[in-house]
């Protein structure tokens, strides 16, 4: 009778819905983009009424294309874009504000302030993270003074805060369940990743009060029931976790020590670090990667700013390309860069080098040099970035990885895998089914449920894999080079 567990994915340009069987084959996907606001400069919003209304179109969509019924439905799984901050008035249930999405600066003088209150330290003990505009926590005080000036007729008390996934909740639920999972929690700058309580004295400096805040439940949980009015039946959510969260879930990353990298516009790695949070050496974050059965299991999280983007500047800014994809075709026009080194460190380097003066650079040029090195060595250069941040990782975890799982759009480029297996000297597993966030929230919803036992996940195993085949010495070579030219690029900016 149950014969389908359902996603909701709801990204940063586009809204989806993805069907899988008990197989964990997709049976349909629907996806729909939505409006991008940059009402100044750096500032991105969208509309919480259109990502709702965008959500529900395509669930219902993939249901009907896929001639499904809704009572055939054994639950849904929501992963979200993170941080993206809604708050709405909870007796109109509409938006006060519009969403401030997660890449939006506009809180970065609220960070300065909290940096000079000395709170830094309180913020990576108790949350794992840093004083960053990214979070949602200066956000919620943003569209919190906003309110206070443009609506005093609206009381705080009237208000609930949400990530998306709970937007997402209380839309479904019809405004019964005000919640969020323990993922999401931990990327809003004001929960307490060690009490697992929303943190008073970040609550206090961000001046937020509690009774806008949502409940924290476990990713793999009882999130209420949709309302009968959307899809004809009502369908169990039991399942919630952020995006790089559930990706970590979905490529199967459920011991300690597993690590996961997804390749995009930037490159986000999580390792799995068991039942205990792990502070960085290196500027990585510490995060919340699920709870599940009354267990809570973190992650450490590093992020490359400039990946996809880089073979992005390739197409648009130098266009010696014409797609993303033409990178592989060109680069094997060469056995390798020659020498040649690509520092994509176009508005600062990250982790572990973490200098916002430094900007990018191409090395080791000679007269030799053609278009299809600099192709091959901007592709090396994800390779390299990932190096580093792993490296960082292993370093801070104590544990050394034997295999790297990744995922993304420009995990598509085999070139660049097998490039990624020689430099970082391990094994990369590059998952059959590409939808692994949709899949990590389906699995969480399906666990819980019992659709699925962990042993059936774990059985299954489609990857594929990328073995090392540079010799040691050359490996190292290589990356003392692009060491070497990351020395270069510090410090440029600051004259
Ligand atoms: P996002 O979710 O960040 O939009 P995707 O997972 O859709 O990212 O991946 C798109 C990114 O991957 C783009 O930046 C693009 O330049 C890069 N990309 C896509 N295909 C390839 C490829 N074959 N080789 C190298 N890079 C690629």
């Amino acid at each position: 009778m149950k014969k389908y567990i359902l996603a909701i994915d709801q990204g940063t340009t586009s809204s989806r819905a993805i069907i899988f069987d008990k197989n964990e084959k997709i049976v349909g996907i629907a996806q729909k983009e939505f409006t991008q606001y940059f009402p100044q400069s750096g500032w991105v919003e969208h509309d919480p009424q259109e990502i709702w209304e965008s959500q529900l179109a395509v669930t219902r969509q993939v249901i009907e294309e896929n001639e499904i019924d809704a009572e055939e439905i054994e639950a849904i799984g929501i992963t979200n874009q993170r941080e993206t901050t809604v708050v709405w008035n909870k007796y109109t249930g509409k938006a006060i504000y519009n969403a401030i999405v997660w890449q939006d600066k506009r809180t970065a003088p609220i960070c300065e302030e909290l940096k000079k209150q000395k709170m830094e330290p309180y913020i990576r003990k108790n949350t794992g993270l840093v004083a960053d505009s990214y979070f949602s926590g200066t956000k919620i005080t943003w569209i919190l003074d906003w309110v206070a000036v443009n609506r005093p007729d609206i009381k705080p008390q009237d208000l609930c805060f949400g990530t998306i996934d709970t937007w997402l909740i209380w839309n479904l639920t019809a405004g019964k369940v005000h919640a969020t999972d323990f993922s999401n929690a931990s990327r809003t700058m004001i929960f307490n990743i060690n009490t697992l309580e929303w943190d008073k004295k970040m609550m206090k400096a961000l001046s937020i009060p509690q009774n806008i805040l949502p409940e924290v439940r476990s990713s793999s949980g009882n999130f209420g029931v949709t309302d009968g009015k959307w899809f004809g039946a009502e369908i169990p959510i039991r399942g919630v976790a952020g995006d790089q969260q559930a990706a970590l879930f979905g490529q199967k990353c459920f011991e300690k020590g597993m690590a996961k990298n997804t390749y995009g516009t930037g490159c986000f790695m999580l390792m799995n670090t068991g039942e205990t949070p792990i502070y960085s050496k290196s500027g990585l974050l510490t995060t919340i990667a699920w709870a599940k059965n009354g267990k809570l299991t973190y992650a450490l999280e590093g992020s490359v700013f400039n990946a996809g983007a880089a073979i992005q500047w390739l197409r648009d800014g130098l266009k010696i390309i014409e797609t993303a994809q033409d990178s592989e075709y060109f680069a094997r026009k060469v056995p390798d860069s020659d020498g040649v080194v690509v520092v994509p460190a176009f508005s600062g380097l990250g982790a572990p080098y973490w200098d916002m003066y430094a900007r990018g650079g191409i090395f080791g040029i000679t007269r030799r040099t053609n278009k299809y090195h600099i192709i091959r060595a901007t592709l090396d250069s994800l390779a390299y970035q990932t190096r580093d941040i792993l490296e960082a990782m292993e370093n801070d975890a104590e544990t050394a990885l034997s295999t790297l799982r990744v995922d993304g759009g420009a995990t598509a480029n085999s070139l660049l895998m097998q490039f990624q297996s020689d430099i970082l000297g391990k094994t990369v597993e590059r998952a059959q089914n590409k939808e692994c966030t949709a899949l990590g929230a389906a699995y969480l919803a399906g666990l819980f449920t019992g659709f699925w036992k962990k042993e059936d996940l774990e059985s299954v195993s489609a990857f594929h894999t990328f073995q090392p085949a540079l010799d040691t010495e050359t490996r190292t070579q290589k990356y003392k080079r692009w060491k070497k030219a990351v020395e270069k690029c510090k410090d440029w900016e600051n004259d």
